[in-house]
């Protein structure tokens, strides 16, 4: 199976870029499946097209139509599912469940938004509920109407999502009537670039409301116009070179960050072992060193436990991952598959060595000791690695170093908030988990940490084995963190159209509000 040179679609049609382009490699083996190269490919004209185009024929659509739309895209990507998972493997290096939380996450995150679409109905407008008195008597009142920003939506991706990363900004986008152009990370675009080949292939997308860019996306950021938005997930040098571009800051579109993050586990006090929230984290971390390789923006990096439960849990979770089995994902007695290139295995272990004066190995640490199949040499395998830090309230890299791997550090915490403390070092991350059965303590440390976090989960034994999981990002909850996540926030049900729609506060007589409100749909974002 061969990517062969991946092409741009933009314009209403295939564009091949005219250089040689960039290789897209096997993490597993290190043999090069195809080019993805947007040399010479007009990201203005794409940009103009989707304006043009795309942005008049959904803003004819209604809610439900789009909700249609959305569907149509779900329906295309299900019937083409295995094909997904072969690519996935090869370009990935994703086992059989790492494949499914990118592409089942992204059709699932569309089906949800085609639902959101069927229920606000045959609005194109959505109006708050409730108006203002703004003078004594009461004939001027105000209220607050969305509209469609009449803009398109860039989204550029990072490489770990080629899939999900891709639709849940589309189907934000698209549902709240803004076309989209969409940049996947060069590295694994091949996955993206199919999934669009076979979506366009099908029809079910008018002209211009989906385009794609394969390649560097020359171009893209000086072609953003004030009505724009551009929805960013990648990496803190990235983020700020964006947040610094001269057209961004000139023209201000909106601009949406999801960098990277060292989200936090917390045991709770009371939890011991053999109780089932104590199994149920020591389950999530060891999550954390092998579902996708470590490779998700919320993995879990930094394990807080009480200090005399450190040695307990540190070799809980070392005697799960100690005997996992790595190597090639086609193998299914395999766990846990490469890194996505030796550029990001030489970064973990960059990371590694960046941890290494505050940490000790407790598990792993380098390139694993045996493979179950993959080339040593030529793959990017990381052995799961749990570290121990003894000290964290005096050390700074370990709340600091995103590790974009198969790596997480294990530390005590003393009383009763000291973790909760620790969490909140990270300076802003996307998503901390509690681990406990007292409520009290429970709320009281969620209520502290929320503020440094965009999604807080506790599990306790009510909730058992029914969460979600820490790192899995649900479509109805916001996705995003302060400070050093990048400061956005995506999805979280309606509350993820905000970003492409405009509220205006409507200032006028009660019979003028009450024909807005009947043309809309009623709804909170
Ligand atoms: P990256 O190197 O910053 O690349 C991200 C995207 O930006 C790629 O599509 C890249 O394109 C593009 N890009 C880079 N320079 C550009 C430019 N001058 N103009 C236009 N596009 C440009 O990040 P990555 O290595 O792919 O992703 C890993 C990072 O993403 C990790 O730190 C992880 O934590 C973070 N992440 C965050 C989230 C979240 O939701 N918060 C989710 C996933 C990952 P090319 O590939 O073509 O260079």
């Amino acid at each position: 199976m061969s990517a062969g040179k991946l092409e741009s679609f933009v314009e209403g049609r295939w564009q091949a870029g005219s250089a040689e382009g960039r290789p897209l490699v096997n993490p597993t083996t290190g043999e090069e499946l195809g080019r993805v190269d947007a040399s010479g490919v007009d990201c203005a004209a794409a940009m103009g097209h989707a304006r043009t185009t795309g942005l008049p024929a959904l803003q004819a659509m209604t809610f439900a139509e789009r909700g249609g739309l959305l569907r149509g895209i779900a329906d295309v990507l299900a019937a083409n599912r295995d094909a997904y998972v072969d690519i996935a493997r090869l370009n990935s290096g994703n086992t059989a469940v790492d494949a499914s939380i990118d592409i089942d996450g992204g059709i699932g995150t569309l089906k949800v938004y085609a639902g959101h679409g069927k229920k606000l109905g045959d609005a194109t407008t959505i109006m708050e509920a409730g108006t203002d008195q703004l003078a004594r008597e009461d004939v001027f009142r105000a209220g607050h109407i969305w509209t469609s920003r009449p803009g398109v939506g860039v989204h550029i991706n990072a490489f770990n999502f080629p899939s999900w990363g891709m639709w849940e900004k589309v189907a934000c986008s698209l549902l709240a009537g803004v076309p989209a152009v969409a940049k996947p990370a060069s590295a694994t675009a091949w996955l993206s670039h199919q999934m669009v080949r076979d979506v366009i292939a099908a029809g079910v997308v008018p002209d211009g409301v989906l385009s794609l860019i394969c390649g560097s996306g020359e171009g893209l950021l000086d072609a953003l116009g004030p009505f724009d938005q551009l929805a960013f997930t990648g990496s803190a040098d990235t983020a700020l070179m964006l947040r610094n571009n001269g057209n961004i800051l000139k023209r201000a579109p909106r601009l949406n960050i999801e960098a990277d993050s060292v989200n936090a586990t917390i045991l709770g006090p009371d939890a011991k072992p053999g109780d089932p929230v104590y199994d149920l984290l020591v389950r999530e971390a060891v999550k954390a060193l092998s579902v996708k390789a470590g490779q998700l923006c919320t993995n879990i990096r930094r394990i807080f436990v009480p200090a005399d439960q450190l040695a307990g849990v540190s070799e809980a979770i070392a005697a799960k991952v100690g005997g996992m089995s790595v190597g090639d994902p086609a193998n299914e007695s395999v766990r846990m598959g490469p890194l996505i290139n030796k550029a990001q295995q030489q970064a973990a272990f960059d990371g590694l060595a960046a941890l290494s004066a505050e940490t000790t190995i407790v598990t792993g640490g380098g390139a694993p000791d045996a493979l179950d199949g993959g080339d040593a040499d030529r793959g990017a395998f990381v052995a799961p690695t749990l570290l121990s830090c003894a000290e964290p309230g005096a050390a700074w890299a370990v709340h600091e170093t995103e590790v974009f791997g198969p790596v997480s550090t294990i530390m005590p915490y003393e009383g009763t908030d000291g973790g909760a403390s620790l969490a909140a070092c990270g300076g802003g991350s996307l998503a901390v988990s509690v681990f406990t059965n007292d409520t009290d303590w429970a709320a009281q440390t969620a209520r502290f940490v929320a503020p440094y976090h965009g999604r807080v989960l506790v599990v306790d034994e009510e909730v058992g084995k029914n969460s979600t999981g820490h790192s899995i990002v649900m479509p109805q909850c916001v996705h995003g963190g302060p400070g050093r996540a990048g400061g956005g926030e995506e999805l979280g049900g309606l509350r993820g159209l905000r970003f492409y729609m405009q509220r205006s506060a409507v200032q006028g007589s009660p019979t003028l509000l009450a024909s807005l409100a009947d043309g809309s749909a009623e709804a909170t974002l």
